[in-house]
């Protein structure tokens, strides 16, 4: 059917492309990619010789309209990212949006994800999650962002840079204390996938003393209740007070 399919590519592990994946590929009129030649070495090794075009950050706008208009006249378009799902912590959503508009059709085609990957396996809890994409990379908003993380059970996921992994973690120490758990997760479905687990102190020694950080990585955990915010114990203080005068907060 003609029609946008978000197409899942692996994070690592070739073997992760689905059926589906290489059929829709190897049918579409056209894929866009984050970027070709990376898109190209996969085609290559499943033999795909499907045409491609880029579609990444810089021209994310203009190409948006250029491949809509080709939808409207009935075309099947492909989209993918150089890893994992389009649309997430990857271009995509500019895309999507512009078709949704249009009434063309948009077909997910699942499959690898590094957040989710990293959280299923992470021993934290799935019930509830929020995914941070990537944190601020200036110091100063990155701990902002932190401590605007919800306290509420959730476990956070993000991305994060090897060259800043030692600075989040000694901001997440800053902010959740010593004993917060963390779990992180590298090198998913690849040859030296690792996660490490424990207290995001210990955490950091151990990965200080390792000769170097390298890798791909996500970073999980629940803020641990106990040290609040100060904006947190002030509502808190506030909510008591009302209780205690007999003041509905509803
Ligand atoms: N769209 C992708 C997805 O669905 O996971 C994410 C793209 S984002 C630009 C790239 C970031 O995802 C990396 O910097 C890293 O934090 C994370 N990532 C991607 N592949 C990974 C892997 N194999 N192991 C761990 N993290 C990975």
């Amino acid at each position: 059917a003609p029609g946008l399919y978000l197409v899942a590519t692996p994070i690592g592990n070739l073997e992760d492309i689905t059926l589906r994946a290489l059929r829709v590929l190897e049918s579409v009129d056209r894929i866009a990619c984050e970027d070709t030649r990376q898109t190209q070495k996969l085609l290559n090794h499943f033999s795909i010789a499907t045409p491609t075009i880029s579609y990444h950050m810089h021209n994310e706008g203009p190409r948006a309209e250029e491949l809509t208009a080709e939808l409207k006249q009935g075309a099947r378009i492909a989209l993918v990212s150089d890893a994992g799902t389009p649309g997430i912590s990857d271009p995509g959503v500019e895309l999507v949006a512009a078709a949704v508009a249009a009434g063309i059709a948009v077909f997910p085609i699942p499959g690898a994800n590094a957040a989710i990957s990293a959280l299923i396996a992470s021993g934290l809890s799935t019930e509830r999650f929020i995914f941070h994409g990537f944190l601020p990379a200036k110091a100063g908003q990155r701990k902002t962002a932190l401590e605007q993380f919800p306290r509420n059970g959730a476990t956070h996921i993000f991305y994060e840079a090897p060259h800043r992994i030692a600075e989040t973690l000694s901001d997440i120490e800053a902010v959740f204390g010593a004993d917060q758990h963390v779990v992180l997760a590298r090198e998913l479905t690849k040859l030296h996938e690792e996660f490490l687990r424990g207290q995001v102190s210990k955490l950091r020694a151990e990965l200080n003393a390792r000769p170097a950080i390298r890798g791909e990585m996500v970073l999980l955990f629940s803020p641990s209740p106990g040290e609040k915010t100060h904006k947190q114990s002030i509502t808190a203080e506030v909510s008591a007070l009302m209780h205690s005068e007999g003041i509905d907060e509803k």
